[in-house]
């Protein structure tokens, strides 16, 4: 079975058209200059609707992380085990991602991490692995 891939409609087709450039792009509040995540139409801290796109440096720090050995979706068994992880962006935005290219056991919740893309399918989907000091 395939792993799942992206559904784009109009409220996303932003952050996927930044993931076909190697961008991962995030809304900006116009109004008050909150980065949201995930994509929404109103800022939900100031309800404004005006926003711009900012392309994020892709440097976080892991926030938390479990390691999946169980193959919750058919189309991830192939992978197992493997990490998945909650990462807050320097930006603003905590996404839920997975941390790819490290030994599990050098994992820890504070540690940087940096963006890679994963280039399997059709658009790259954009993860995560530890940042080297
Ligand atoms: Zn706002």
């Amino acid at each position: 079975m395939e792993k799942p891939r992206p559904v784009i409609g109009p409220d996303n087709a932003f952050f996927w058209e930044g993931c076909k450039r190697r961008q991962l792009v995030f809304q900006k509040c116009k109004s008050c200059g909150h980065v949201r995540w995930p994509p929404a139409h109103v800022c939900p801290k100031c309800l404004e609707y005006d926003w711009e796109e900012i392309v994020s440096s892709g440097q976080g720090i892991i926030y938390s992380y479990v390691i999946y050995h169980f193959p919750y979706h058919p189309g991830f068994r192939e992978e197992l085990p493997y990490v998945v992880a909650l990462v807050d962006l320097m930006e603003g935005p905590r996404v839920l991602t997975n941390i790819i290219e490290c030994d599990s056991s050098a994992l820890a919740c504070d540690l940087p991490v940096e963006i890679v893309w994963d280039e399997e399918g059709e658009i790259p989907i954009p993860k995560f692995r530890l940042r080297k000091a």
